[in-house]
């Protein structure tokens, strides 16, 4: 069976990759974007987007991700998931095997995002559905009038403890450092937020649990060595994350990090293979960055098949 053909494939359903599919249909370019789980990213756990213009009070974050499908819908952007399981560059053109079957196209879009960073501590991956949680918008409402915690101290970590303060009895926020990194806005509705209470200084140590799930944090603070135990039956974590780009090994130069090493023009090292949103180097990662990064793909790659149809 001959495989299908495309002008452009792009691998991600997020901010990215929905904005260069919006830009690469509307040009009339043949494209196919394939998504491993549901569209919208990182964006469907968000709980609410308030620096996303022209939304003053915010949006969901889900709201906010089936407007830019519906918008894509419109120019006719043909939607597929799938896996994306290997990459092969054959020069002019590149073959994508996707859950076994074979596509072709002249361009590729890496726009595959991140994923939330596991904590590393012992009994988490265990305790995962059972009190461990990376997604407050999911999970908070599990936790009506109960004590629980918060680790790290990102824009992420501060918006879901404000979140989670509409549920829990109390919200420990856990921080290995005594500033926080979050922005000036959020950081003030935390410390006015009489549920929450800061745990400076500290690491979490170890967890508790019984047949229910989790039962306890046990923290150490890193200045004085001094335990403590925290009574809280959810833990959600919120320690950054990391780029999905593991299947990209061999295919692109990756930073140390894991990042696609791409620049503002969001090339890589693989010409006819670009990179858009949170999973290229870059100095921010916002929903504006990744449409920016999206568009810029988009835009690059009209002229990038121009060109190949000269060469
Ligand atoms: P982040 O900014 O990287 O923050 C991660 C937090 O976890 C930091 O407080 C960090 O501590 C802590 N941490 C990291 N590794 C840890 C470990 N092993 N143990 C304990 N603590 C650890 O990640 P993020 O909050 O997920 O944000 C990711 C990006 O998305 C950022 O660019 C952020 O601005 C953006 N974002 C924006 C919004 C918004 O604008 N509304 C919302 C969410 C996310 P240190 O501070 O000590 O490093």
């Amino acid at each position: 069976m001959t495989a299908q053909e495309y002008d452009i494939i792009i691998i991600g359903g997020g901010p990215a990759g929905m904005t260069a599919g919006l830009y690469a249909s509307r040009a009339e370019l043949k494209t196919l974007q394939v998504e491993k789980m549901i569209m919208g990213g990182q964006m469907m756990t968000a709980t609410l987007v308030e620096n996303w213009p022209g939304y003053p009070g915010g949006i969901d974050g889900p709201e906010l991700m089936s407007r830019f499908q519906e918008h894509c819908v419109e120019f006719g952007l043909e939607t597929m998931t799938g896996e994306v399981e290997k990459i092969e560059d054959l020069g002019k053109h590149k073959r994508l095997t996707i859950d076994g079957k074979e596509y072709l196209c002249k361009a590729v879009i890496i726009a595959t995002g991140a994923n939330p960073s596991k904590l590393g501590v012992e009994g988490e991956e265990a305790l995962v559905g059972r009190g461990v949680s990376y997604c407050a918008t999911c999970d908070g409402a599990f936790f009506r009038n109960v004590p629980i915690a918060v680790i790290g101290a990102g824009d992420t970590a501060a918006e879901e403890a404000v979140f989670l303060s509409r549920f829990a009895s109390k919200v420990y926020m856990v921080h290995r450092r005594d500033k926080m990194r979050t922005t000036k806005i959020l950081q003030n509705r935390v410390f006015g937020n009489e549920k929450i209470e800061m745990v400076w200084d500290s690491v979490v140590t170890g967890l508790d649990s019984d047949n229910t799930g989790l039962t306890g944090i046990k923290v150490k603070n890193v200045k004085t060595g001094e335990p403590r135990q925290l009574e809280a039956v959810g833990m959600f974590v919120a320690v950054g994350v990391n780029p999905v780009t593991q299947f990209l090994d061999g295919v692109v130069e990756l930073d140390e990090s894991g990042y696609v090493k791409a620049g503002e023009n969001t090339h890589t090292s693989v010409p006819g293979i670009f990179a858009a949103g949170d999973c290229r180097t870059s100095y921010l990662k916002q929903v504006s960055t990744a449409v920016g990064d999206g568009a810029v793909a988009a835009t690059q790659i009209e002229k990038y098949i121009e060109d190949l149809k000269h060469s």
